[in-house]
């Protein structure tokens, strides 16, 4: 196969399943991951699909339909796409939380069965992979959605010179999942049933 059709053909593949994982691809299409990696590159930089934890998501997949009048499926407000936290499952179902602080909590009680989440940068604004973010808490300025808030950032200085100007701290994901899930298990009744 030539690189243009195969790239035809990745692009294809991304469309129809709206995530693949590298290896995927590479399996599918009898080439290396590196290859796979080479023929991305473009539409990563045309921000057609973008890197998530060992794949590539369809960008616009997820994020087309308005979500004003999409509940969070953690605590029922009105998901806003300013802010919503979306968790992909198997069979191309998907969720929607209103912000990182459900979309956090709703991630570690579903585990394996997130096949990928996104969320948009706090500061930028851009999509980006929910694994592969990182996260500011307790800082001073509250936004207006779930408390404690939880502020998805893409880049790691980003977040970094948030936290110098408005307080707090920087987690990982791995880190915040498990910060904000102790934080609220004082609170029996979760945010689920707050509002
Ligand atoms: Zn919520
Ligand atoms: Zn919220």
């Amino acid at each position: 196969m030539l690189p243009l059709e195969r790239q035809h053909r990745i692009k294809a593949l991304i469309q129809e399943k709206k995530s693949m994982k590298i290896a995927e691809l590479s399996a599918l299409l009898g080439v290396s991951e590196m290859t796979v990696h080479r023929d991305l590159k473009p539409m990563i930089d045309e921000k057609l699909v973008m890197k998530t934890f060992g794949g590539v998501t369809l960008v616009n997949a997820y994020t087309n339909q308005p979500a004003n009048f999409e509940a969070c499926v953690f605590c029922s407000r009105n998901a806003n796409e300013r802010l919503a936290y979306r968790l992909i499952l198997s069979d191309n179902k998907n969720e929607i939380t209103c912000c990182a602080h459900c979309g956090l909590l709703r991630h570690r009680q579903l585990g394996d069965e997130v096949i990928q989440a996104i969320c948009p940068d706090f500061f930028m604004q851009t999509t980006i992979s929910a694994p592969l973010a990182w996260y500011v808490m307790d800082t001073s300025i509250q936004i207006g959605c779930c408390t404690p808030q939880v502020l998805p950032f893409e880049c790691k200085e980003h977040a970094d010179n948030f936290v110098k100007g408005f307080g707090g701290k920087v987690y990982t994901f791995n880190e915040a999942i498990e910060v904000i899930y102790q934080k609220m298990k004082g609170h029996d009744q979760g945010c689920s049933k707050h509002h």
